[in-house]
């Protein structure tokens, strides 16, 4: 008798949303899918990236971020290959090949690499302690390095750079962040919080300098000082960058998929290729890339519906997603439109004694945006309010108080 193989679905990358992915496909009633194998470029198993930050300030250990133990993966008979990444694929033959050169067939792809951190493509960039804050073995390299070095300049005042501020703050070395934009946080905050925020930081013994960037890194094999657009020239023992991120698509390129700035899918995202896909920070939907978690789980749930079959209904549709951080202690929210324009008006209310501050855009009397520093409990109320273009005029006067105040107003 012959045994009739079952399809097999590989799944490139372990991180966050492939795991996400792998969890949703699982808890399925019926998928053709029950050999999935999974090839993970790094060397630990799929772990809260987003806990990295916890890890580097000291409040969170190693053990805390794995996302399963193996025994989950054993149950579930999916194999995973820790740190066997996936070199080539060959779409025509419906193989990849590995790091280790192995060559394997698949039915059908997932590709989710990732993002890799942005250069700055200035000079010193290769020198000794110029490090990025990544993954797990930057987190150990920098914990490492905190201990023996004493000052430390990040370059990025985004959420990943003020992070690792924070970090290595705490860890006892003297900080200093550089940022290019006038205000911390540009893409979430305005102004005028993105300054609130600055001076918290400050008076927690974190150096801000904005509008300014480096212009080379100085050492002979190490760094030793930052020279900065205006000449200036900072000592420091370690510099991390933390600029942004650019999708790891190099893989799909060359296996001639369709890429822009991200691996180009559809609403149920596939690839150009029928039987490959794409999820998660490596994608482009609509022009649009991700830089956050949550767009990636809701593509996981998606793309496991699609791969389950009937597909009829599954579609990616990008929602409102708000940013939530907790930079240095200090709550941040910021959901939909934060640059008033001609169109909008802003409702801003700011209490200096709690350092609260709120500022809400309304356009035609709907909420397009909300940005909290401090209190920010009623942001998920704010995001229900953008997310369902609700008309706010029948509490308006109360909206920068919160629902309890609106509700008893309507
Ligand atoms: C320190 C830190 C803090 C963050 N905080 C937040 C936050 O507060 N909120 C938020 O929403 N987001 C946050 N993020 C971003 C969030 O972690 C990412 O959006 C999320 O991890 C993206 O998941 P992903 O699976 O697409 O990519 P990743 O988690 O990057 O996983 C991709 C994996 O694929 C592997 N890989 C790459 N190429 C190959 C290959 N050829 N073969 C095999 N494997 C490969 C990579 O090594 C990596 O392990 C943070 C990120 C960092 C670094």
């Amino acid at each position: 008798m012959i045994r009739k193989m079952e399809p097999t679905l590989i799944v490139c990358g372990h991180g966050m949303v492939a795991q996400r992915f792998i969890e949703e496909l699982v808890s399925k009633a019926s998928t053709p899918y029950r050999n999935i194998i999974v090839f993970n470029g790094e060397t630990s198993a799929a772990y809260n990236r987003i806990q990295l930050s916890a890890l580097l300030s000291g409040d969170a250990d190693e053990e805390s971020l794995t996302l399963k133990p193996d025994a989950w993966f054993a149950r579930h008979g999916i194999r995973v290959h820790h740190g066997e990444a996936i070199q080539a694929i060959a779409p025509d033959k419906h193989t990849v090949t590995t790091s280790t050169g192995r060559v394997y067939r698949y039915d059908a792809l997932v590709i989710a690499t990732g993002a890799s951190p942005a250069r700055l493509g200035i000079l010193g960039e290769e020198l000794n302690g110029v490090m990025n804050f990544r993954d797990l073995n930057d987190t150990r390299t920098l914990i490492e390095l905190s201990q023996s070095r004493q000052r430390a300049v990040v370059v990025g005042g985004g959420f990943l750079g003020l992070e690792a501020a924070e970090g290595l703050k705490r860890r006892g070395m003297a900080v200093t962040v550089l940022h290019r934009s006038s205000h911390l946080l540009n893409r979430q905050l305005d102004p005028d919080s993105g300054k609130l925020l600055s001076d918290a930081l400050t008076a927690r013994g974190i150096n801000v300098m904005t509008s300014t960037s480096p212009l080379q890194l100085l050492g002979r094999d190490t760094v030793r000082a930052i020279q900065l657009n205006d000449q200036t020239l900072i000592c420091t023992d370690l510099v991390i960058i933390a600029t942004g991120i650019t999708p790891n698509r190099e893989l799909a390129q060359n296996a001639g998929l369709a890429c822009g700035r991200g691996i180009q899918v559809n609403a149920q995202l596939q690839t150009s290729a029928p039987d490959i896909f794409a999820l998660g920070e490596c994608c482009e939907f609509n022009d649009e890339t991700f830089g956050l978690v949550e767009p990636g789980y809701q593509q996981a749930k998606i793309l496991a519906s699609v791969l389950a079959g009937p597909t009829e209904g599954a579609a990616y549709q990008p929602s409102v997603t708000a940013t939530r951080l907790k930079i240095s202690g200090i709550p941040v929210f910021s959901c939909g439109q934060q640059a008033p324009d001609e169109h909008t008006e802003s409702l801003v209310w700011q209490d200096f004694a709690t350092g609260s501050y709120s500022h809400l855009l309304v356009r035609d009397n709907h909420l397009v945006g909300a940005i909290l520093v401090g209190n920010t409990s009623q942001g998920p109320w704010y995001q229900e309010l953008i997310a369902g273009n609700a008309n706010i005029d029948l509490f308006r006067a109360q909206l920068p108080f919160g629902k309890p105040f609106c509700k008893a107003a309507a």
